[in-house]
């Protein structure tokens, strides 16, 4: 059965772009009578806000975004990271890296490898944990993407999986809580396109079994940039729900309309077209006024 979710760290408010990314996973699986859920991934406290993971919540609850079960918090989920790291390195597929931030700036934008990290040893000082990366391309056909090829070895390198300082790294996190959710398609905004390899590599590693992907467009502010919760991009209120759930269809190429959220979101369900998504990476948000 389909099982999609919104997984929003809570480093700020819901802004326009962020509410986009919901409506789109939430259409896509009650388009076909599926499950979704939300994910606070709360991994890394000098990034939240306080009371942001509250907001978002009723944020989503007010432009009628309901959910199914309970919201899961990662921060309460340690163990199970614990877990999978003890596996990849037991297995071998993960390496310690003491490199230093100015040792790794030396080495340009690709980490050197697990023999680099070894020569320079680790020491009593903090290290990383890295995934090692093969040398080869891994393809995947996005859903509104189309075919995405990546060579992990020529982009960056053995990525980090447990941070120096002991915090758990997003990737890592995510693809054990999908795979322990049941999660069977991810609809997340085009930022996350180059980590969505990362997290084949390690659902290969870990034998887990790998979701559908669909990335879409993230919404620019005027400068270009991707609207974000820490750049204080502005919050969707409830006044003006409507209206914000009206954009960010516009945003996702549907059409449908509605008198109340509940009669708008019934009508973009029945109406949801993925092939109507645009296949780009953004979308200036002035362009949908
Ligand atoms: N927590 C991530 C973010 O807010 C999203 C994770 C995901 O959808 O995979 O950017």
């Amino acid at each position: 059965m389909y099982c999609g979710r919104f997984a929003p760290s809570p480093t700020g408010a819901l802004h326009i772009g962020s509410l986009t990314c919901a409506l789109a996973s939430f259409l896509d699986a009650r388009a076909v009578g599926g499950r979704w859920l939300v994910r606070i991934e709360d991994l890394d406290p000098p990034r939240e806000k306080p009371g942001a993971a509250a907001d978002i919540l009723r944020t989503l609850e007010q432009h009628g975004l309901l959910w199914d079960g309970e919201v899961v918090y990662q921060s309460r989920r340690l163990p199970l990271y614990e877990d999978a790291l003890a596996r990849l390195a037991a297995d071998g597929h993960a390496f310690r890296c003491a490199l230093s931030r100015t040792q790794l700036e030396a080495f340009g934008s690709n980490h050197p490898g697990r023999i680099a990290s070894d020569s320079h040893g680790t020491g009593d000082g903090p290290f990383a944990w890295r995934l090692d990366v093969p040398d080869a391309a891994i393809d995947f056909v996005d859903r509104v993407q189309a075919r995405q090829s990546f060579n992990l070895a020529r982009e960056g390198g053995p990525f980090v999986i447990r941070r120096r300082d002991g915090l758990f790294a997003y990737q890592l996190a995510v693809v054990v809580d999908d795979a322990d959710q049941g999660v069977t398609d991810v609809v997340r905004g085009c930022d996350l396109l180059d980590s969505t390899p990362r997290q084949l590599l390690l659902q290969q590693r870990l034998g887990l079994p790998q979701p559908r992907y669909a990335h879409i467009p993230v919404l620019a502010g005027d400068d270009g940039q991707k609207l974000s919760k820490q750049d204080l991009a502005a919050p969707v209120t409830a006044d003006r729900r409507m209206a914000n759930l009206r954009l960010a269809l516009r945003a996702l190429g549907q059409v449908a309309t509605g008198d109340t959220p509940e009669e708008l979101l019934a009508a973009a369900t029945a109406a949801w077209d993925i092939a109507r998504v645009p296949r780009q990476p953004s979308i200036p948000l002035a362009s949908l006024a």
